[in-house]
């Protein structure tokens, strides 16, 4: 579902992304753990190319990202990404919020918008808030909506940078509790997260990112058995 091919990414003079590859297959879950500006967030944003790469090639839900003649809203719609920040909009209501898309981009009616926002909400356990707007909610609560803002428009796969650090650490369980439903309903997801424990226990694999380069990678027991000094120096200190 997911394939980097050899990618490398530069900001100008300096390189970010140094010949990553790596495939996610269907179903799959797939953890991406690494020091703050390893490059983490700049491999997840390039794959629904909110950054184009500089070289190598990124394939997805069988698109090439990095083709000219790529139609981004196919790539967006198959590809679902939620942030540390919810991004929500403060004057629309949740269920505003999550039809937006679906309205505009999938023509969808009004009614049919609605049934699917009640559908996504009940995933994440927020039926109840279809008319609150976000700053009714809890930070827990609006990272869930985002959710399933994300889950409306029935992506393949499902990207995660982070969505918890922005959360007190009593809302972040809820919002991890989702990720893990979504995982045992057989949503391909590839996140970023500095929670191990949650990386071990819901990620198939785990893919250590050190200086931009795919440094360790495999089942979660690296975490317990790293190889690698940095991977072995991360995880003492993440854990
Ligand atoms: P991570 O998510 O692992 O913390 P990032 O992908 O955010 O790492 O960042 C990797 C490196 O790229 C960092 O050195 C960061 O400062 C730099 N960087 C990220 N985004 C930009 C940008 N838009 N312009 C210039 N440098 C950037
Ligand atoms: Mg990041």
């Amino acid at each position: 579902m997911i394939s980097f091919q050899d990618v490398h990414k530069f900001y100008g003079n300096l390189q970010v992304l140094n010949g990553v590859s790596f495939d996610v297959a269907k179903g799959e879950v797939v953890a991406l753990i690494g020091r703050s500006g390893s490059g983490k967030s700049t491999a997840l944003r390039c794959i629904d190319r909110l950054e184009t790469i500089s070289k190598g090639q990124i394939t997805v839900c069988g698109h090439v990202v990095s083709d000219p003649k790529l139609q981004l809203r196919k790539l967006r719609q198959d590809v679902g990404i939620v942030f540390q920040s919810y991004n929500l909009f403060p004057h629309l209501t949740v269920e505003q919020n999550i039809t937006l898309a679906p309205r505009w981009v999938k023509k969808m009616d009004r009614r049919k918008a609605k049934d699917l926002a009640v559908e996504v909400l009940t995933q994440v356990g927020l039926a109840e808030k279809l008319n609150s707007y976000p700053e009714q909610l809890s930070g827990g609560q609006q990272q869930r909506v985002a959710i399933a803002r994300s889950l409306a428009m029935r992506p393949q796969v499902m990207l995660f940078d982070e969505v918890t650090s922005a959360l007190d650490p009593e809302l972040t369980g809820e919002v991890l509790k989702v990720i893990e439903e979504l995982a045992r309903s057989g949503m391909t997801m590839l996140l970023v997260t500095h929670e191990m424990a949650f990386a071990a226990g819901v990620a198939n694999r785990i893919i250590f990112m050190h200086e931009g380069r795919v440094h360790e990678a495999g089942p979660s027991d690296i975490l317990r058995s790293p190889s690698t000094p940095e991977l072995r120096n991360f995880v003492g200190v993440g854990l």
